[in-house]
C-alpha cells in the first residue's frame, strides 16, 4: 500500500512537473511572443501622440502612415525597457515617450530597433557626477544602461535645429554598441557603408582640421566615434547645411542610416526654389517654421508672397 502511494505521489509530481514546463515552455515560446506583436501592432494613445505632435518635430514632419510605423516602433522599443529615476520622483510617461522617440528617429531606416543591449535607461534632473567621477550629460555604458541629464535632453528637442541634440548623441554611440555585440542577430550599420564612412570621415576631418571649414563644433573631432556622433546631431537638425557644407559625408552618413532627414523636410509643402541656392532654402527655412504660427488664411498667403518677392530679388 505505501508502495502504491509513493509511485502515485511520484508519478503526479512528474506530471505536475511537466504540464509546468510545458506551460512555461507554452507562454516564453508563443503566448508571451504573440501578446507582445498584439501591443506593438496598437497605436499610441492619444495622449501619447499629442506629446510627439508637442515636442517632435521628426514626427510632425512624417506622413500619416509613417507616423503610424513610427508609433510602433516606439511601443517596439520600449519592451523590456527599465527607466530608472536618478534624483527624480519618477520617470513620467512623456520622459519614456521621448526616449523611444529618440532611438526610433536614429534607426527609422532599418528594421525595428530595440536597442536589446541597454535594457535600463537612467534619468537625471540635470549634469551629474557619474561613478568614474566626471561630471556628465549623458552617457552609454557597456554594463548595459543610457542615461540622461533631462535638462540637456530636452534641450535637444526644444530647440530641434541648432545642431545640439544630446539624445541623438548618445543613441547614436549606443548604435554603434549595438551593431558591435548583435552584429549575427541583425545587422544595423551595413558593412561597407560603415567602411566607407570611416573613410570618408577620416578624410573629412584632415580638410576640416586644416581649412577653414567651420561647420561642426570642435567636440567632433575628439575621436572617431564622437565625430559620428556629431554629424548624427547635424544630420537631423541640420540636414541642408550639412548636405551644402560636406556634401559627401552627408550622403555617406545617409546611406548609413538608411534614410535622409533632407527628404522630410522636403515633404513639406513650402519647398518651392531649387535646392542649390541656399539663401532661398534660408527663406524656405524661414517659412516652414512662421507659416504654422500665423493664424488667418489671408496672413498667410501675404507672408508667402513676401518670400516669393524676396526670393526673385535673391536669384
Ligand atoms: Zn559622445
Amino acid at each position: 500500500m505505501e508502495t502504491y502511494i509513493t509511485v502515485t505521489f511520484y508519478i503526479l509530481g512528474l506530471a505536475v512537473f511537466l504540464f509546468g514546463t510545458f506551460s512555461l515552455g507554452l507562454y516564453a515560446l508563443i503566448i508571451n511572443p504573440f501578446l507582445e506583436t498584439v501591443h506593438i501592432n496598437k497605436r499610441l494613445s492619444r495622449k501619447q501622440r499629442d506629446i510627439l505632435l508637442k515636442h517632435f518635430k521628426y514626427y510632425r514632419d512624417l506622413s500619416g502612415s509613417q507616423k503610424i510605423d513610427f508609433e510602433k516602433r516606439i511601443r517596439n522599443f520600449l519592451i523590456h525597457k527599465e527607466f530608472i529615476p536618478k534624483g527624480i520622483p519618477q520617470v513620467t510617461e512623456e520622459m519614456q515617450i521621448l526616449v523611444a522617440a529618440c532611438g526610433v528617429q536614429l534607426t527609422f531606416g532599418f528594421p525595428p530597433v530595440r536597442f536589446e543591449s541597454f535594457p535600463k535607461i537612467l534619468i537625471y534632473p540635470s549634469h551629474y557626477q557619474s561613478s568614474n567621477g566626471k561630471r556628465h550629460k549623458g552617457e552609454v555604458s557597456l554594463s548595459g544602461f543610457i542615461a540622461f541629464s533631462w535638462e540637456d535632453f530636452m534641450y535637444g528637442y526644444k530647440r530641434p535645429e541648432d545642431g545640439f541634440n544630446l539624445g541623438l548623441h548618445e543613441m547614436a554611440h549606443a548604435l554603434k554598441i549595438e551593431d558591435a555585440l548583435h552584429q549575427h542577430q541583425q545587422e544595423l550599420l551595413d558593412h561597407e557603408s560603415l567602411k566607407e564612412w570611416g573613410k570618408i570621415s577620416r578624410q573629412e576631418i584632415k580638410k576640416i582640421k586644416t581649412g577653414k571649414m567651420r561647420f561642426l563644433r570642435p567636440y567632433a573631432f575628439n575621436n572617431e566615434d564622437e565625430f559620428f556622433a556629431v554629424c548624427v546631431e547635424y544630420f537631423f537638425e541640420k540636414p541642408e547645411e550639412f548636405k551644402l557644407q560636406l556634401p559627401t559625408l552627408y550622403g555617406s552618413l545617409s546611406k548609413l542610416l538608411k534614410q535622409d532627414p533632407g527628404k522630410i523636410l522636403r515633404n513639406a509643402k513650402f519647398y518651392f526654389y531649387p535646392p542649390e541656392n541656399r539663401k532661398l532654402m534660408l527663406l524656405m527655412n524661414q517659412a516652414i517654421k512662421e507659416l504654422p504660427n500665423l493664424k488667418t488664411l489671408k496672413a498667410k498667403v501675404s507672408f508667402t508672397k513676401s518670400l516669393f518677392v524676396k526670393g526673385r530679388k535673391i536669384s
